[in-house]
């Protein structure tokens, strides 16, 4: 006997929709079936009308805890993964203290499982170089390496900025096999553009941040740089925030010529325009500058279209209003970043239901190369017998306008707060237990288990 059956709906099944009921036994798919032999179910979801898609997998989430727990908690950004359609999370090490050795990895994971609803990892930092092994070993999913520095969220202990140092963390790592995403950044050019405009009378609020930590140069010089050390190393790069159109085109050239890396980006640096930014200020920086820039723009969507760009990363990164609040008067002392999860899945359906892209590269993205970057692939990441039931129902037809009153993230606000999006989540099943339905909670605090990495 099944213990659930989820009945009616059109399966994404290796690349395509096809009509069949997904039958599911405990925490794992047992069986795809078509047609009704008589099958038996403890509960039956009724999914007529609605596509049936492996629930998102988060390879860029900050659940802001330990340390910083006024903003979130893994309990909240686990509820509002869930309402997103996102049952894996795998979240930052950029948290108080900064994870970045075994024992500071355990707290977290054993205060993580406590409150957790969705399945999660935990990418760890890579400042000591010893560590690294262990931390494989402990079970960490993989390594995060920031090049930017600044005041928090870019913390400078979880920095590395010379090359030389940048290499022996790679080759650490890549004794470990584990992946190693890069935030790639030219700290250096950024602050002599900051400079220039400090000088001139550029007021240093959230437009000229954004204006001037997105300018192309100070992320491809950067991803240069770290693709000749990819080659040196071997390591399994995995690079963040891709959305430098010669960045793209480098990446591109790197996988013709077979090397081991891989490319994230976050909706937030192309779905949000300028006109967002001039309505909501701080709460949509750094994004706005990247939409009016029509050839990247294009370069974006040919590198999601092509598979350039591996998998969509939320980068979820909340801060309180008051925090954001401070970019009007200087927003190189202030917090940037935005809460993400709680509309994800949905703003890449939306694009689906514009025709701008494929549903296959959209389940691709958020489901299968997360699942094989974070190591995680075939147990996670697809709809098959012997994956676990991690699965979301999703009305294409449906749409809805994006509220302050939908959200589960803490702080409340969203940069995407009156958009209407098509493509809407209305049941997220995390090993075969409905853990949100229609944006409501469903899971018991702490009902989420840590994934390890490599197996
Ligand atoms: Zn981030």
């Amino acid at each position: 006997m099944y213990t659930m059956r989820i009945t009616g709906g059109s399966v994404y099944l290796n690349g395509q929709t096809v009509e069949a009921d997904v039958l599911i036994k405990g925490e794992k798919i047992a069986a795809i079936a078509h047609g009704d032999h008589g099958i038996e179910a403890k509960e039956t979801i009724d999914a007529t009308g609605l596509l049936v898609l492996p629930g998102m997998i988060d390879t860029h989430c900050h659940t802001r805890d330990p340390g910083y727990t006024h903003k979130e908690d893994f309990y909240t950004a686990s509820c509002a993964a869930a309402v997103g359609g996102v049952t894996t999370i795998i979240d930052m090490p950029n948290v108080e203290p900064p994870t970045t050795n075994v024992d500071l990895f355990e707290i977290k994971r054993a205060d993580a499982g406590s409150k957790s609803i969705v399945d999660f990892g935990h990418w760890v930092a890579a400042t000591e170089l010893d560590q690294i092994p262990r931390l494989a070993a402990a079970g960490a999913t993989g390594f995060k390496i920031f090049q930017v520095k600044g005041v928090y969220p870019h913390d400078p202990r979880l920095a590395i900025s010379e090359d030389g140092d940048m290499l022996r963390a790679f080759r650490a790592i890549e004794e470990t096999g584990r992946t190693c995403i890069v935030h790639p950044f030219s700290q250096s050019l950024f602050d002599e553009l900051s400079d220039e405009a400090r000088k001139s009378d550029e007021a240093m609020n959230w437009r000229a941040f954004s204006r001037i930590y997105t300018i192309e140069q100070v992320w491809y010089s950067a991803v240069g740089r770290l693709l000749a050390l990819q080659e040196l190393s071997r390591v399994r790069l995995h690079l963040a925030h891709t959305h430098a159109s010669r960045s793209i085109q480098m990446i591109r050239q790197a996988k013709m010529d077979h090397l081991s890396v891989t490319a994230e980006i976050d909706p937030k640096y192309y779905s949000l325009t300028m006109a967002d930014l001039e309505r909501l200020h701080g709460f949509v920086c750094p994004a706005g500058f990247i939409h009016e820039d029509e050839a990247r723009m294009k370069a974006i969507y040919a590198g999601l279209t092509d598979g350039t760009i591996d998998n969509i990363g939320s980068d979820h990164a909340p801060h309180t209003r008051d925090e954001i609040a401070v970019q009007e008067h200087d927003a190189w002392v202030a917090c940037a970043g935005s809460p993400q999860l709680d509309w994800i899945y949905s703003l890449l359906l939306n694009d689906v239901a514009l025709g701008k892209i494929p549903l296959k590269r959209v389940v691709e993205m958020l489901c299968e190369s997360p699942a094989k970057i974070a190591d995680i692939w075939p147990h996670k990441g697809q709809i098959a017998p012997g994956s676990d039931a991690d699965l979301v129902l999703v009305d294409m037809n449906r749409k809805e306008k994006i509220t302050e009153e939908s959200l589960q993230t803490k702080v409340g606000w969203s940069p995407y707060e009156g958009r209407t999006v098509q493509g809407i989540v209305t049941t997220t099943i995390r090993r075969g237990e409905v853990i949100a339905r229609e944006r409501q909670i469903l899971a018991k605090r702490g009902s989420g288990k840590y994934i390890s990495g490599g197996n």
